[in-house]
């Protein structure tokens, strides 16, 4: 996004990216300042320059952290985030050398957040950016010792790039806002509540491979289930929200199977679907179907099946 930046549809703001030029140094789960987590170390287009970044909603400081120059804030209303869904978003900037934010102050979207920098542990000038979907601000140890969020969501299942120049994105699924139409996506989710027992489904979409369950031939992937990467991680998962493999083919994130080995690497392949199944059962408060995939019970969320 660039400074100023707004987006609004139906009322509810869509999450932007907070980077007008986005370098991702150190990636989610990347390396071992990131091990559990869906953090990102993004740095601007000139290596060592304090570029500023911007609020991706309106949103609120809850805590601040002097010495590592972190902020913690959350949005004052709902957001669209780029998977589609729709909740609070509670996030960590960490390193900004500048840091004047005070607990309470509310900022709106498209104005100055902060500034990438050095403060804390940092190697290099950077910000330091994780994303939970909710509205929950624990901040916890993981089994790694590392700090992070419930329910943190990889940053291309949340931000929109809209204006953002993409110099090093670590192969994500980077969406605009034109790509999530939210007249059809209504519509679907109106199609959705009548799915019944005995319809006949596809999977509508291109999905991520978060993670592979090790030892095993499934995988997790948050979009469908809705499970938080840290859950899949610790294999707390319940069985029910690992997909099989074998019912996937691997594509690249366009949808093309060209080059591609079917091999899923977790957090790196995208896959699709292309058989029909039959819906077992229906949860209406979830809005999920379950599902006999290769013999295995999979509840995922409804707005990704469509009855043919
Ligand atoms: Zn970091």
């Amino acid at each position: 996004m660039i400074k100023g930046q707004k987006s609004v549809r139906n009322g509810i703001e869509d999450f932007l990216c907070p980077f007008t030029d986005m370098y991702i140094s150190q990636g989610s789960n990347g390396s071992l300042s990131h091990k559990g987590t869906m953090a990102n170390d993004v740095r601007g287009r000139v290596a060592g320059i304090r570029y500023a970044y911007y609020a991706p909603c309106t949103c609120k400081c809850l805590k601040t952290y002097a010495s590592t120059g972190q902020v913690m804030w959350q949005s004052i209303n709902k957001v669209r985030f780029a998977n589609g869904r729709i909740d609070y978003a509670t996030f960590m900037t960490c390193h900004d050398d500048t840091m004047n934010a005070r607990v309470g102050q509310i900022v709106a979207q498209g104005e100055q957040l902060g500034n990438m920098g050095t403060k804390g542990n940092a190697t290099g000038v950077h910000c330091h950016i994780e994303i939970s979907q909710s509205s929950d601000p624990s901040w916890k140890k993981n089994i790694y010792g590392i700090y992070c969020f419930n329910n943190e969501y990889d940053t291309d299942s949340c931000y929109f790039v809209d204006n953002t120049n993409i110099i090093k994105g670590n192969g994500g699924n980077w969406r605009t806002t034109t790509q999530i139409k939210i007249e059809e996506q209504s519509a679907q989710n109106i199609a959705d509540q009548i799915l019944y027992v005995g319809s006949k489904v596809k999977f509508d979409g291109i999905f991520k491979v978060d993670i592979i369950k090790r030892n095993t031939n499934y995988f997790g992937c948050i979009q469908l289930t809705g499970v938080p990467y840290d859950i899949y991680y610790k294999e707390q998962a319940k069985d029910y929200h690992w997909l099989p493999a074998d019912d996937f083919t691997e594509v690249d994130k366009n949808g093309s199977t060209l080059g591609q080995d079917d091999i899923f690497q977790g957090g790196i392949s995208y896959v699709l679907n292309k058989n029909i199944y039959e819906v077992q059962q229906i949860d209406i408060k979830t809005n999920s179907a379950k599902l006999i995939m290769n013999g295995h019970e999979v509840w995922v969320f409804s707005s990704f099946l469509y009855e043919i």
